[in-house]
């Protein structure tokens, strides 16, 4: 389904056609927010559509750096811009991969730009635990970082709606292109709050919480699992193509599609615990090579 629906009194769902992704459109009291719109052009406008027919647009948020969701602001430029405290340093770290993403994107549907993309300018950025309000909700930012360095979550305590990034989706594992430990910390943080709805950046949305139970718990297995299989193998002086084979037989979600990213996770969790690799060739960060 990719037509724009409501999840709780306060949220709109816009599913992409591409990516499983999903971009939002939070109201209150007349008040509304973009999240992550895009990333084709016709769904940012649609969403700014969207955002006017419920109220006033006041902010668009851009929950991470990564490419699939900063395309939104050069689209609707006069609405300002927030995203957390380490959004510009992280997007500048990955500028080069960024912006190779965003020409190969728009090469295949020929998008043609009119001017070359800029960084987006940030009205604001927000430090973790900040608490905003949009009309007469009061929502917390929540730093999540693990996926990327300056990821962050919306949590509504009155509805229990999280917004979650990429994180928790039913179609992709956990993609560990930050670090594992931060990773960890996100999920157990997250497991900790009574989430009634849920939105990933990627996948099906849900207010089923058994569903979201079941997320959470397969999401932590999964890189517990990957921790304990790496620091074996570390031990024991294995080479990275040694530890991507110890992890081989592990078990999760769309073992097909995810396959690629989850030798993608073993070599970056065998980097960050100390093995020796070459770090242009493997892992998420490796030359040429960005996740979504
Ligand atoms: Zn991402």
């Amino acid at each position: 389904m990719t037509q724009p629906f409501q999840l709780t009194p306060e949220l709109w769902v816009l599913p992409s056609r591409a990516l499983a992704y999903n971009a939002g459109v939070l109201t209150s009291a007349g008040q509304v927010w973009l999240l992550d719109p895009g990333p084709h052009p016709d769904e940012t406008a649609r969403a700014a559509t969207l955002a006017v027919s419920l109220g006033r647009p006041v902010g668009l948020v851009l929950t991470h750096s990564h490419w699939d969701h900063i395309l939104g602001p050069e689209r609707l430029p006069t609405l300002p811009v927030y995203a957390h405290v380490r959004f510009a340093e992280t997007l500048t770290a990955h500028q080069a991969a960024t912006l190779a993403m965003i020409d190969r994107w728009e090469q295949r549907f020929g998008y043609v730009r009119a001017a070359p993309f800029r960084p987006p300018h940030l009205a604001a950025t927000f430090q973790d635990g900040q608490v905003f309000v949009l009309g007469n909700l009061a929502l917390t930012l929540l730093h999540i970082p693990g996926h990327a360095a300056d990821q962050v979550a919306i949590f509504v305590p009155r509805s229990g709606l999280l917004w979650a990034a990429d994180t928790l989706s039913d179609n992709e594992i956990p993609l560990v292109s930050h670090r594992l430990d931060a990773y960890e910390l996100t999920l157990a943080r997250l497991a900790a709050l009574p989430i009634q709805a849920l939105v990933p950046g990627h996948g099906a949305p849900t207010t089923d919480r058994a569903v979201i139970r079941q997320r959470l718990d397969a999401d932590r297995a999964y890189l517990d699992d990957v921790r304990r299989r790496v620091v074996r193998a570390i031990s024991v002086g294995a080479s990275v193509a040694e530890t991507v084979a110890a992890c081989a037989t592990m078990v999760f979600r769309s073992p097909v599609a995810n396959a690629g990213a989850h030798r993608l996770n073993v070599e970056s969790v065998y980097l960050e615990f100390g093995g020796e690799a070459d770090a242009t060739q493997v892992g998420w960060a490796q030359d040429g090579l960005i996740d979504e």
